[in-house]
């Protein structure tokens, strides 16, 4: 057995208790072996000690699971910072739409490639990903060494029939083509961009098909009044009744947003199974609203975290979300004790794995070697009462020592070792510039 040791740490266990361990991986088959325990005589312990193939030196930090960004479109980094400071509709229509037309793969590619060196930067080993051009997101997803569920965002309004088709047709053959790719680290889903930019037909026809590919469904739901209102001037029902209606309320499929929700809304997630992915930052950024996180939990529904894309964040660091999740949702519900730390840091992790469907967001034996060591000596971070509040409402991700994802070290003492740093960000920069440049003309 190739082995990698991460030694010396405390570690957030599953259980939520964090204790004094080392954690043994197995390399070859990406999966934690044994955590060891402060019992010495522990079974796990004895197959932790001895020595290691590699060992990782988590002294001073705090292992946890790797963070899990459950939605976000990562090649818009290249737009971070470039139209800020305006509602959903005209953002999107002004500003997002027409820069995203000058896109070109290798600038999604380029900005690929940037989200995800800081997301390994900032402790993130898995994320979803709705947008175009996914075969080079996925090589930039191999490349870097992380988990992915990526999909070709759908969009139908505004094309004829025949454009129309062709859309869903390639969000349906992307799903099938990517999955499984990078030695099974990719998975796709099929993904409609919300219910109000794709026709109700295309809806259908997508999601049958995709149903019988055995693929998951992630779309925007209910993320601004604008969304919702007019599906019931139309419709006569809530966007929820009406995505079950058309089969796209599975319990493999997770909707992004999801902030204005009734109760009966909330009770169909619940008993579908369907995953929300709460994006605070962007919400709050959009003044999308307050997405009602408390009731979700308590309804049963399965909550995970998104940065969604850099430029309504404007950043893609999951501890920013967790702090965001805390304090919004305790402004939502008007209760200080709503939405607690341990929440949030689920919400980050076991959540998300299980939004995605994807391996981790644990650590104990069995699960996969998915994880991340957080310093925990500095100012910010000093003393330390209690680690999980620190997560939550105090750690940054640039307080991430060392990234670990599939059993491989993706990052060592902030050396990012399967990309090179300074590359990445000089050709984003340089891609981001020619775009701006092309949309002005
Ligand atoms: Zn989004």
């Amino acid at each position: 057995m190739n082995t990698l040791r991460v030694t010396g740490g405390r570690v957030l266990r599953s259980d939520g208790r964090v204790t004094e361990s080392d954690v043994l991986v197995d390399r070859d088959a990406g999966t934690i072996v044994a955590v060891d325990d402060e019992t010495p005589e522990d079974a796990a312990s004895e197959s932790v000690d001895g020595t290691a193939d590699e060992t990782l030196d988590a002294d001073g930090g705090l292992v946890i699971p790797g963070l899990v960004n459950a939605h976000t479109h990562v090649a818009m980094t290249l737009l971070r910072g470039y139209a800020d400071d305006k509602p959903l509709d005209p953002w999107l229509r002004e500003d997002i739409w027409p820069a995203e037309a000058e896109l070109t793969p290798d600038d999604i590619e380029a900005g690929a490639e940037l989200g995800v060196l800081e997301m390994i930067r900032s402790g993130t080993t898995a994320f979803a990903d709705m947008y175009f051009a996914m075969d080079r997101v996925a090589d930039a997803v191999d490349r870097a060494g992380l988990r992915a569920r990526l999909g070709h965002g759908v969009v139908t309004v505004g094309k004829d029939a025949e454009d129309a088709r062709a859309d869903v047709e390639e969000g349906l053959e992307v799903a099938a083509a990517l999955d499984g790719a990078a030695d099974g680290r990719i998975r796709t889903a099929f993904m409609p961009h919300s219910l109000t930019t794709v026709g109700e037909e295309y809806l259908r026809e997508g999601i049958a098909e995709a149903r019988e590919a055995g693929i998951p469904v992630h779309l925007h739901a209910n993320e601004t009044t604008d969304e919702v209102d007019p599906i019931v001037d139309e419709r006569g029902e809530r966007p929820i009744a009406y995505a079950q209606d058309i089969d796209a309320l599975g319990p493999d499929d997770f909707f992004a947003h999801g902030v204005h929700l009734d109760g009966s809304e909330i009770d169909r997630l619940a008993d579908a199974g369907t995953a929300i992915v709460h994006c605070p930052a962007s919400n709050m950024k959009l003044a999308s609203g307050m997405a009602p996180v408390q009731r979700l939990r308590e309804a049963g529904v399965t909550v995970a975290l998104g940065t969604d894309g850099a430029a309504s964040n404007n950043d893609l660091d999951v501890f920013d979300e967790m702090r965001d999740a805390a304090m919004l949702g305790k402004l939502a519900a008007d209760d200080a004790s709503a939405v607690p730390a341990a929440a949030v840091v689920e919400m980050a992790t076991a959540g998300g794995a299980e939004a995605l469907g994807l391996p981790g967001g644990r650590i104990e034996p069995g699960a996969a070697a998915d994880l991340a060591v957080v310093d925990l000596d500095a100012p910010h971070l000093t003393p330390v009462h209690d680690p999980v509040s620190h997560l939550a409402y105090a750690a940054r991700g640039s307080d991430v020592r060392h990234t670990v994802c599939d059993g491989e070290v993706l990052m060592r003492d902030r050396e990012v070792l399967t990309l090179d740093a300074e590359a990445v960000q000089e050709r984003a920069a340089a891609a981001a510039s020619d775009l701006v440049d092309r949309v002005d003309e």
